[in-house]
């Protein structure tokens, strides 16, 4: 795919800060090419979730390194709210970029909308009309900042309409993620290298993600869910996210993890190697609903909502922490092999890989009309 040689140099900052912004953006960045100005918040800061996915995308180092890690969350928005506007006052570009639902993302949107920038959102739409969620009301005002609503699907596009977003603001376009997986998702070969590191067989283990608040921060939640976890008849594995891990230790929950397969958090090929071999995925993550329904794969989402509502009922069922868990899961590892036939014949809703060069054609409009 061509480069847009048309733009000028570092003229389109794409802001991100976090492992998924940089999956999800890592290929409208190379199709940016010099245009691309690549502005890190610093809002992951540890290296197995920001200069590892880089590194994994061959993406640049950040031509802008902001450190705002590890503060609250109105600090952390004030605090990148300000850098970036410093950074587009001394150095406007023609347009931002911010993808999904974070605290960067919020502040990335109010920081060009401060200084009258075009702004961009990718995964533009979603909701989970959960108003606990942190991310629900950054996803909310930052579509509500942006010239350009970068829907996923139709369902997307359809809550944009109903906020009375101008559908002239709207391009439905598939989700990154999908070409975002298709790069880095490993051959067999490495797939079953990655399975024998572990001890795994092939559709004989779970792999399990958490992180967020509503499960981690609460004891008796983060107790249900790792003791549902270890209590299932296959291994699961459970990379550790920086915050969990902290959270198990607060809560003295190391003896429920011993019957887990614990490791650190994995790039993004790793993890893509398991998340395709597995029986089942169990997790809270918003990515990986995606990646199960490109996967094939079926996803025990425990939260209270969820803002893809596209998989539920095919690759996705939502449960609360606790005994919903083991039943659900237990279930399905009880008839696998005619649950993995029906998803494999399950068209994925996220579109076909073209989302990013989607995005670029609605970014270069934008930018033609903007002028
Ligand atoms: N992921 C990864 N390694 C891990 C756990 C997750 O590469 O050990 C990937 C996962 O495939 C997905 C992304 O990280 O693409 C999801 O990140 P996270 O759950 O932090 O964010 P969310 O999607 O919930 O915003």
């Amino acid at each position: 795919m061509a480069h847009v040689e048309d733009l000028a140099r570092r003229s389109v900052a794409v802001v991100l800060g976090t492992r998924p912004e940089i999956v999800k953006l890592a290929e409208i960045v190379r199709l940016l090419g010099p245009a691309a100005r690549l502005v890190h918040t610093g809002q992951h800061y540890a290296h197995e979730l920001a200069r590892l996915f880089l590194d994994e995308f061959d993406l640049p180092e950040p031509d802008v390194q902001l450190t705002v890690g590890g503060t609250s969350r109105g600090q952390q928005i004030a605090e990148a709210t300000g850098r970036l506007d410093a950074h587009f006052a001394a150095e406007p570009p023609a347009a931002v970029v911010v993808q999904g639902d974070t605290n960067t993302v919020l502040a990335g949107a109010l920081a060009a909308n401060a200084r009258g920038i075009a702004l961009v959102h990718v995964e533009a739409g979603l909701r989970s009309f959960d108003r606990a969620m942190p991310e629900e009301h950054n996803r909310v005002l930052t579509d509500h900042l942006a010239d350009l609503c970068l829907a996923p699907t139709e369902v997307n596009r359809a809550n944009l309409l109903a906020e009375g977003i101008a559908d002239e603001r709207i391009a439905v376009t598939g989700n990154t993620v999908v070409e975002a997986l298709q790069r880095l998702l490993p051959p067999a070969a490495e797939r079953q290298l990655e399975l024998a590191s572990f001890g795994l067989q092939a559709a004989g283990f779970v792999l399990a993600t958490f992180h967020r608040p509503e499960n981690v921060d609460r004891p008796d939640h983060l107790a249900a869910i790792l003791g549902e976890l270890g209590a299932l008849p296959v291994p699961v594995v459970l990379p550790l996210h920086p915050r969990t891990a902290a959270r198990v230790r607060a809560f003295g929950l190391e003896d429920v993890l011993a019957k887990l397969v614990v490791t650190e958090p994995l790039g993004y090929r790793r993890f893509l190697a398991l998340a395709a071999e597995c029986a089942a995925l169990v997790s809270d993550s918003g990515g990986v609903q995606e990646e199960a329904s490109v996967l094939k794969r079926p996803v025990l989402v425990v939260r209270n909502s969820t803002e893809r509502p596209e998989v539920l009922g095919t690759f996705a069922e939502l449960v609360r922490p606790g005994p919903d868990m083991g039943r659900v899961a237990g279930g399905w590892l009880a008839q696998l092999d005619r649950l993995h036939l029906r998803l494999a014949e399950e068209p994925g809703p996220y579109g076909d890989g073209t989302a990013s060069a989607r995005s670029m054609a609605a970014l270069r409009q934008l930018l033609a009309r903007s002028g």
